[in-house]
């Protein structure tokens, strides 16, 4: 039999399912676990979301109304919608394509190069680029981000790619690529015809004066994709709904993504496209802020009580994730193991995130606040 070699070239489990593994390990030997790993998110969906989901199974099951398999890239009146909330940026209903979430696209698209190309991602960050582009059959390089520039990539002039992974704000450091610095990637992008996947997963959690897509930044439409997820600013983790933005400008990507998906794909379920549709409300957008601001206290309570142990963390205001670094003498496993063996707190090591990672560990302020409140007492207390 045939094994894919690149199987071989990663740890066993992917990085969440280890850290599950060991907390349920610990929860039968009856110790309390808070469990601030995982990006995953507490507050329930969207009431019209689920109103409109409802509706639309309502619709499937009504023999007036039924409809079959939707469109491979996706239903026209979701695309519009997103279509004009690009504003000024101008994308079309037709540079845009609906997947079941950011996490299949940041792979998927590099089917779009064909296999051995040179990719190129910062590191730390998603580990997703990684295993997708190795998989892939691709040779990666990585561009270190480093703490003394605030964990910021910089083009690397003088040297060439197919493919670059960014990602603003950043998972895991909360980076946030300022207009200035897409700018110079856009340049550089445009300057060695290479392509930009901008995965803005976390769009929802920019700042007002911070760039929410690479789209307002000149020229990004004749270098970049932008990768879009419905997860983590409306809650869809469970639903699954995300889109990718290919602009025509951009070669014949656009073309070929759209015959690319006519053969492998018979579209995402009509439901949650549907229910992706209430994002774009008036109350829709009023629900994204204020759970947007929820799980930004939260990351606040955990950033005082690091303060308090005058642990170092990242102070990025646009994350759903405080980045911070271990104390001395541990690494990022190291500290990991400890926080959770002695204090029950699950964290993420941030090594898993690339070498650039080492040194660092991960808090997710995606749980609910009780949780939160919780481990900030328990993090005042480590010694
Ligand atoms: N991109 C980044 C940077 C992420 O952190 C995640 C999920 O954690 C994803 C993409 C995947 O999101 P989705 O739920 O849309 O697949």
């Amino acid at each position: 039999m045939k094994y894919n070699d690149a199987f071989s070239l990663f740890k066993k489990d992917y990085v969440f399912a280890r850290l599950k593994k060991k907390a349920e390990e610990m929860k039968s030997l009856g110790k309390e676990i808070i469990d601030l790993g995982v990006g995953d998110l507490s507050l329930p969906l969207f009431k019209n979301a689920v109103e409109e989901m409802v509706k639309a199974a309502k619709s499937l099951g009504d023999k007036k109304t039924f409809t079959g398999y939707p469109p491979s890239e996706g239903l026209l009146s979701l695309r519009k919608k997103i279509s004009e909330s690009y504003g000024n940026a101008n994308i079309g209903e037709d540079e845009i394509f609906i997947s079941d979430g950011a996490k299949s696209d940041i792979g998927d698209l590099l089917e779009l190069f064909g296999k051995g190309i040179s990719v190129l991602i910062p590191t730390p960050s998603y580990p997703v680029y990684t295993e997708a582009s190795v998989f892939a059959g691709n040779k990666v390089t990585f561009l270190p981000c480093l703490k003394e520039d605030d964990f910021i990539p910089r083009p690397p002039f003088g040297k060439v790619y197919d493919v670059i992974y960014l990602c603003s704000p950043n998972n895991p450091t909360g980076a946030v690529l300022s207009a200035k610095v897409l700018s110079e990637w856009i340049n550089y992008a445009i300057s060695v015809k290479a392509v930009i996947l901008f995965d803005g997963a976390y769009c929802d959690f920019s700042e007002e004066n911070e760039p929410k897509s690479i789209y307002e930044i000149k020229n990004a439409k004749y270098c970049a994709m932008e990768i879009r997820s419905f997860s983590k600013g409306f809650g869809f983790t469970g639903v699954r709904c995300g889109y990718s933005v290919i602009p025509k400008t951009l070669g014949d990507y656009n073309r070929l993504w759209k015959r690319r998906l006519s053969f492998r794909s018979n579209g995402v379920s009509v439901i949650s496209q549907k229910g992706a549709e209430a994002y774009f409300s008036d109350e829709g957008q009023r629900e994204v802020a204020t759970r947007i601001k929820y799980y930004k206290n939260n990351a606040e309570i955990i950033k005082i009580a690091l303060k308090k142990k005058n642990l170092w963390y990242n102070n990025s205001c646009s994350s759903p994730y405080v980045f911070a670094k271990t104390p001395d003498g541990f690494t990022s496993e190291e500290f990991c193991d400890f926080a959770m063996e002695k204090y029950g707190i699950i964290v993420t090591p941030c090594n898993t995130f690339g070498e650039g990672g080492e040194g660092f560990f991960r808090i997710s302020s995606f749980p609910e606040r009780q949780k939160i409140l919780r481990a900030a007492d328990v993090i005042e207390t480590i010694k």
